[in-house]
């Protein structure tokens, strides 16, 4: 008894002589799209832009060289960080007709509950109302650049100005008016640089008319792997809009900002439509487009990170609060003779990751591990010192931001993309990833196939090596990983039949069918 009692005063002392650790607040900046390409931290060959901004924190921090994502696109990647859990788990498998549960456990919740104040703010996409947040502001589905109408829990909000600017100065606004005796966590969810590349009016030019370098594999045939990787609609050549190529009004602008729009746009139009391109020069014309409105969106969201860096030093919050940088997933930059995103390719199946923890992460340190999107809530619950659920998939980078890759780190990581046929008709493929190689197969209706790419002799991924003699040994290998990944993610050997969207994609269908009848009935 007396013992026990010793031991019970022990501990209160020892309690009592440790001040209790004082949880970090964490502001994660997320951008929509941002290819790693366009963050000249991770030294792309092209040196398509300067992003000093977002720069710093991989200066003052970790730049992640290997930072994958589960299934390459918008909402399904919001998902995943939200829950640690990949699509078949959390639900979310495509942007066509996925709606996120928001009943299930997120890492919010869990910071929440642990007495972290936390908000959202800006692109959210998952069809139903955040839950988990004290604050959430967010656009109206994918939303638009100018004078977006943003949603919060009291109604619709409406605004004025460039979309990037509005989501910073909300988050600021929201960290300024926090209550300061708590942490918090603010998700600062940036629309930019999504489709249609709308970049800040006042940004319009900015770049002088620079003729950007272009990717070695702009015009590349397709040969040499499956019949699907050709088979896409997601090509400049084929599949850009009118809108993307700002032949046309963005949506939601003012006719005051409609007059500077077209004192920029105006003459490059005029010109195009005399130049009457065709071919290769047509796309030529429109990668150069592309380059122009893709990084002048870039350019806002840097500027912006530099404005949350200054407010943040400002109120005297950069030695106690981590700072992340990400995107929901890479994006073509006219490789393949592609924009979106969507393949285990590297270009899209790769996101900028950057973090900047003061005291934890050595500054200016990089990390080549195969680290994933999966990984971010345990991570973020672990910063806080909060036990994460045993069903979340991923694992804590604290030890790599620490500088130590635990020896028993993934050397293999899986992949599984679904959405089918609509918008661009990437076949769904899953796939196993390793730090040389990539296993993919194909299984899209008619597009049975496997295809494996060896990044040391094919960094472009232009040739498959299925199948032949000299690669049996590795592609058997791959295929053991691969059935062991999926058992271990307990990934379903059906897909759900609303994974693909193809139900959706019917259902349209079939209301086409039915309005193109009705037409003809009244012509008649
Ligand atoms: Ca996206």
């Amino acid at each position: 008894m007396l013992t026990r009692f010793c031991l019970f005063l022990f501990g209160a002392i020892a309690l009592s002589a440790a001040p209790p650790a004082k949880q970090p607040n964490i502001v994660f900046i997320f951008s929509d799209d941002h290819a790693y390409q366009a963050i000249s931290a991770y030294g792309d060959s092209r040196k398509l832009i300067q992003t000093p901004n977002i720069d710093r924190i991989a200066k003052e921090g970790m730049r992640f060289d290997r930072a994958l994502v589960t299934n390459s696109i918008c909402g399904p990647c919001r998902a995943v960080i939200l829950t640690g859990k990949y699509s078949h788990l959390n639900g979310f498998y495509n942007n066509t007709n996925s709606v996120f549960n928001g009943a299930q456990t997120t890492f919010p919740k869990l910071l929440r509950a642990a007495g972290y104040q936390t908000a959202l703010i800006g692109k959210w996409h998952l069809n139903s109302d955040p839950q988990g947040f004290d604050y959430w502001q967010i656009l109206q589905g994918q939303g638009i650049y100018y004078n977006p109408p943003m949603k919060t829990a009291q109604g619709v909000i409406k605004t004025t100005g460039y979309v990037t600017d509005i989501t910073t100065d909300a988050s600021m606004n929201w960290v300024k008016a926090r209550d300061k005796s708590k942490p918090f966590m603010l998700m600062c969810q940036q629309k930019a640089p999504h489709r249609e590349w709308s970049p800040n009016l006042s940004d319009l030019g900015w770049d002088k008319g620079r003729v950007y370098p272009e990717p070695a594999t702009l015009f590349d045939d397709y040969k040499d792997r499956a019949f699907s990787v050709g088979d896409q609609d997601m090509t400049l050549e084929k599949t850009i809009s009118q809108l993307d190529m700002k032949l046309v009004h963005p949506p939601g602008i003012t006719p005051e900002q409609a007059k500077v729009w077209d004192t920029y746009y105006n003459p490059i139009n005029e010109a195009y439509r005399k130049a009457d391109l065709k071919g290769r020069d047509l796309v030529k014309w429109r990668y150069q487009r592309y380059m122009h409105d893709y990084l002048g969106c870039v350019k806002s969201v840097d500027d912006n990170v530099g404005r949350m860096l200054k407010f943040l030093e400002d109120e005297g919050l950069m030695e106690n609060t981590i700072i992340v940088y990400s995107s929901d997933q890479g994006f073509y930059l006219g490789e393949h003779g592609w924009f979106d995103k969507r393949w285990i390719f590297e270009e899209s199946v790769r996101t900028p990751l950057l973090v900047r923890w003061p005291g934890v992460t050595p500054p200016g340190s990089v990390n080549k591990s195969l680290v994933a999107n999966v990984d971010l809530a345990q991570t973020f619950l672990d910063m806080a010192g909060v036990a994460a659920p045993a069903d979340m998939q991923g694992r804590s980078l604290r030890p790599l931001l620490a500088g130590q890759v635990p020896a028993d780190w993934r050397k293999e990581f899986y992949y599984h993309y679904y959405e089918y046929p609509e918008p661009h008709r990437v076949s769904p493929h899953y796939g196993v990833i390793t730090d040389r190689y990539k296993l993919v197969r194909y299984y899209g209706i008619g597009h049975d196939a496997v295809d494996l790419f060896d990044n040391e002799k094919d960094p472009l991924e232009l040739k498959s090596f299925a199948g032949q003699a000299d690669y049996a040994d590795i592609q058997a290998d791959l295929e053991i990983r691969l059935k062991r990944l999926r058992a271990e993610l307990k990934v379903p050997e059906v897909d759900d039949p609303d994974a693909t969207g193809q139900r959706t994609h019917r259902e349209r269908q079939a209301k086409a069918a039915k309005n193109a009848a009705k037409k003809k009935t009244e012509a008649k």
